[in-house]
Formats: structure tokens, sequence, C-alpha cells
């Protein structure tokens, strides 16, 4: 998910938080909304789809100067109207609004334990828990509720929080999830997943927020507390190599250069003889110029992407992805005619897309397709976010890396070493870097079903 907040005096917040929402768009493109604190208490405004499909008749005409947003990407809670974000409650304290990015993994104790409390759940989202124990709390203060509801809480979170007149940023101890502080250019404050959605709205990067940070901003200004110290760091890699866009900086890390390293260090693993490095594009396409930068094999577009066309990963069955795949990629066939090629992409899930586009290849005249990804192998589920939760549809966690590539049918595939990965992530010490869907060392407890395969 991508979540963002603004609180500016001088701003119009509905259209801002709507641009910076269109910036993180990648970031989940399930459902989306913005809530902002007005004179008449919090408005929210939410839907389903795009944020341009859900604000296609205009951006809510409401003032005020403080507001929240979020784009949803589905993990846990099923795709359904009822879990759409930013959610809103009442509490001792007034109205607060949460927007959340990650996933719980403490989350059925924390059910239960509500349950039995009498807490009525409207959403299976696990963020719905989060704001019914900050409603809950007894503290005297928003800040001290907030705090006492994140220590209970364990997993995955980056949460932009908003009262009638505060705006809040968190991150949890292991800052899985990425979100930074920016200023906009009247002194106002905004608090974003990821810089991307600072530059869309001419906002300059302060810092990020630290993992187990609480910063608390109101027009006077920012104040910052830690509420929790984890024993180390985990930074999401998969940000890196995947999720985040490249022209973002999470951590003081360039994404584009993450991913032009990773390619290079593919390049020295690999050392293929071909003719031609070609993306899929578009999550393929900085890793494999840095292939081609050093293997010094040129790089050309092989495949042209539909722009028109949405994600194809999250599909109902393996017959209507393989046709989402065939719309939104197609081959150049003057381009990749006997030749060689090194194709790069940045992960195979399921392994249903490179399979489809290996064959589109051979069938356009290919020579060789040789493979390079990006990510080692995606063998255990991730519990903090990233929809690879069902271990069985992991291709990796049930075929060794020679029956994924008869699989696929590629002539040569290699998975970027876990070693090449980190050193492509210089800026973050390896130790401060989840890594657990490729080495099985998750940070936190895991949750009971979930090492089965299932989801909860
Ligand atoms: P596969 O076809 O192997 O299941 O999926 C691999 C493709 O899905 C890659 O091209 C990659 O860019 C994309 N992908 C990897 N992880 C995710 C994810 O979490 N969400 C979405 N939407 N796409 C993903
Ligand atoms: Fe990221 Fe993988 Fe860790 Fe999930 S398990 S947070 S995808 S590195
Ligand atoms: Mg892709």
């Amino acid at each position: 998910c991508g979540v963002l907040g603004i609180l500016d005096k001088s701003m119009d917040i509905p259209r801002y938080v709507y641009w910076g929402l269109f910036a993180l768009q990648h970031r989940g493109q399930e459902s989306g909304g913005i809530a902002v604190s007005t004179d008449d208490g919090i408005k929210t405004f939410r839907g389903m789809g795009l944020v341009s499909n859900i604000f296609a008749d205009g951006v809510p005409e409401v003032e005020g100067h403080i507001g929240i947003g979020h784009v949803r990407y589905s993990t846990t809670g099923s795709n359904n109207p009822a879990n759409i974000q930013p959610l809103t409650v009442y509490t001792s304290k007034g109205q607060v609004a949460l927007a959340h990015n990650g996933n719980l993994t403490n989350t059925r104790t924390l059910r239960t334990e509500l349950d039995d409390g009498g807490a009525t759940f409207q959403t299976t989202m696990d963020s719905e828990i989060i704001v019914n124990l900050i409603s809950r709390s007894r503290k005297d203060t928003v800040e001290e509720q907030i705090m006492e509801s994140m220590n209970r809480i364990q997993g995955a979170y980056a949460l932009v929080i908003m009262t009638k007149d505060k705006l809040f940023g968190v991150r949890d101890p292991y800052g899985f999830r990425p979100l930074c502080i920016g200023r906009t250019t009247n002194g106002g404050w905004v608090l974003s997943s990821e810089t991307c959605g600072l530059d869309a709205i001419g906002a300059s990067f302060v810092r990020d927020v630290q993992p187990g940070e609480m910063v608390s901003i109101t027009e006077s200004g920012i104040t910052s507390t830690f509420f929790a110290k984890a024993d180390r760091k985990q930074i999401c890699s998969f940000e890196y190599i995947y999720f985040a866009r490249p022209d973002s900086v999470i951590d003081g890390q360039d994404v584009y250069q993450a991913r032009l390293a990773m390619g290079r260090e593919m390049a020295k693993e690999t050392q293929y003889d071909a003719d031609l490095v070609i993306s899929v594009p578009d999550s393929g396409n900085t890793a494999a110029i840095g292939y081609a930068m050093e293997s010094g094999i040129p790089f050309n577009h092989g495949l042209i992407k539909n722009r028109y066309m949405g994600r194809t990963f999250i599909k109902p069955n393996q017959k209507q992805r393989e046709l989402a795949v065939r719309m939104k990629l197609n081959v150049v066939k003057s381009v990749v005619k006997g030749k060689r090629i090194v194709m790069v992409d940045d992960s195979i899930v399921r392994g249903t897309t490179s399979g489809i586009i290996c064959k589109l290849l051979r069938e356009a005249g290919a020579k060789e397709v040789n493979m390079c990804v990006s990510a080692p192998p995606i063998m255990y589920p991730c519990f903090y976010g990233i929809d690879t939760s069902v271990r069985k549809e992991l291709i990796a966690a049930t075929l060794s890396v020679e029956e994924i590539r008869k699989f696929i049918g590629v002539d040569q595939l290699h998975f970027i070493s876990i070693d090449g990965l980190c050193r492509a992530i210089p800026n973050i010490p390896r130790e401060d870097m989840c890594l657990a869907c490729f080495n099985n060392d998750y940070p936190t407890d895991i949750p009971a079903a979930n090492e089965k395969g299932e989801k909860y």
C-alpha cells in the first residue's frame, strides 16, 4: 500500500493529497481514499480502483489544513469495498483517521482479545485492529494512545494518522515499510511512503521516519518520540527489487542505483555469451540496463508494454493470467529475430509471466533465451505486506532452479545471489535488511496458519 499525509495551512489539501497518491499508485491499485480534517470534523472520500477513477468527477471540495490518503494493495483482507482506507473512528479524544501500509503478524491474538472485550469489526483488515486499539486506550493523550497501541501490535506498519489538529507518522521498530518526511514550499509538512510522493507535490525531502519512531506534527512544528527499539532494522529488500518506484530514495538508498547495480551483479555472476539484453518492462528495465552496462552487450527494447493495461499479477486463474500477459506484453520481432537474448526481470513468483514471454520470444525467432532475475528465488511467504503470502503458489518453494528453468522453457536461468543483492544495496547494512522470503530468516514470530502456506 501507499500512504501520504499533509499538514499545510495554505494548500488545497484534498488536491495535494490526490497528487501525492497519484505518485504512489504503483503501491496499490485496488482501492484508495482521502480523509480531510475540516471545521466540521473529519470527512472521508473513498472508492474502488485507481485514484483517477475514484475521483473522476473531481477532487473533494472541502477545506481543511490536514489530510491523509491511502492506496490499497490487497494482502490480508479480500478485495472488498468495506476494506478501503483511510479508516476513521471516534475516540474519547475525538475523531482519528488512519492509513496503514504493512501487515501485522499478531492479528489472531489481538482480534480474539478485542472480540472477547466486545469489539465488533466491520472489515477483515488488520488495520482496523489498530484503530480499535487506539480508540479503546484509556491514556490521556492521543500520542499516548497511539504509543500504547504500537506496543501491542507486531509486524509491519508504516502509518499516517490524523486527528482534528495533528498529523502523526509511525514506523514499526523493524522499519519494514518505508515512510519519509518532507516540507512544502509554504513551510507545511508531508509524510509519504516514498520520496516520489514528495516530488510530485513539490515538497523537499527532510528525512526518513526512523524504525520505532513516532513523529507528531502540528502547525508549530514536529516532535519525535521513540516508542520501541528492535535489536536490528529489517528494511524490506523487495522494495528495492520491485515494489518501490525507481525514482525514490528509501532510507538513504537510491532505488534506481540499486536496480542498476543488481543488473551489474548479475552480469558478473553469469557472463552469458549473448547478442542482446532485453527487459521485461517496466519492472525489469533498470536491472537490464545495468546488465548491459556491465557486460557490454547492447540493450534494446525487445518487448513493448501496453500502457493501458493494469497489473497482471493478481488474476483469479491461470488461463486469465496468461491472456492478461499476452495483452500486456508484445514482442518486437525485428529486434529479437535470430538473436541470443538475455532477458532480465525483477522476480519470478508463480512463473507465469516468464513462461509465456519465453514462448513469445521463441515464436518471434529468438535463437536463445537466457533469463536473469534480480530477486533471489522467493521460497518463503511474506508476512509483512507483500502479496507472496501463499507458499504453495511460489514456484521456487517447490521447484529447484533447474526445474524452474525447464518449466518456463529458457535455455539458461540465473537468479541473483543474496550476496550480489546485498552488494547492490550498499547503503543498507545487510543485517538491517529483511531477506526472509529468500532465506527464511523471519525477524518476528510468524502467524501459525501461514506456516502451512495458507492465507489467514
Ligand atoms: P509471475 O508471473 O512469476 O507470477 O510474476 C512475476 C511478475 O510479477 C514479475 O514481472 C514481477 O514484476 C511481478 N511481481 C512480482 N511481485 C509482485 C507483486 O507483489 N505484485 C505485483 N502486482 N506484481 C508482482
Ligand atoms: Fe520484503 Fe521479503 Fe521481508 Fe516481505 S519477507 S518484508 S517481501 S524482504
Ligand atoms: Mg514485472
